[in-house]
């Protein structure tokens, strides 16, 4: 979950966030703050081409939304520079319960901090919440997401040390 997301300051970072959440092996962002129609095109192509599942989505009570996941089961981690020490954070996440992870903007509520079930600092100094999000789910998954499958995708990169070799897909059914 992205908090405060601002069309005209924040387009750039959100969008990131949004790439990063994907391709490290989250499955939705949930984004509050303004409604942003061309940040969630653009997120939804990239997938469309590149493969999903995942699903950007403006939520108008993140305090709710927040109150409904736990109600639910689900656990919450809150991205800080003041929270615990990543390595000892990662003991605490329930690897079979939903996790939602908040990163901020501008100040976070206190509420947030309240509610998560940790607050994890990735390193006591601040900088962005793209690294901080790319390096929790990088440790959370203990690297995995890099043999992560991606589903009905248009394109696929085949890795290679020199030249770009991009493998195009053939459609399903449910692209006609
Ligand atoms: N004062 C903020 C804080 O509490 O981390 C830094 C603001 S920073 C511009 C925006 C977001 O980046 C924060 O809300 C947080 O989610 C993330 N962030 C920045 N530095 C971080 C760090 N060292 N550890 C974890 N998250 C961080």
């Amino acid at each position: 979950m992205r908090l405060g997301h601002r069309p005209t300051r924040d387009k750039r970072i959100t969008t990131h966030v949004c790439l990063v959440a994907r391709a490290f092996g989250a499955s939705a962002v949930h984004i509050a703050g303004a409604r942003d129609e061309s940040l969630q095109l653009s997120i939804t192509k990239v997938t469309e081409t590149w493969g999903g599942p995942f699903s950007v989505e403006f939520i108008p009570n993140p305090i709710r939304f927040v109150k409904e996941w736990k109600s639910k089961g689900g656990q919450l981690a809150h991205l800080t520079m003041y929270g615990a020490q990543l390595r000892d954070a990662l003991n605490h996440i329930e690897q079979e319960r939903d996790l939602l992870i908040v990163v901020g903007g501008e100040k976070v509520p206190a509420f947030y901090y309240d509610a998560a079930d940790i607050n994890v600092a990735v390193g006591s100094q601040p900088h962005s919440e793209v690294a901080a999000l790319a390096l929790f789910l990088d440790r959370m998954t203990g690297g995995n997401w890099e043999s992560k499958a991606f589903t009905d995708a248009k394109l696929k990169i085949i890795p290679s040390e020199r030249g770009k070799t991009v493998k195009q897909l053939p459609f399903k059914k449910k692209d006609i």
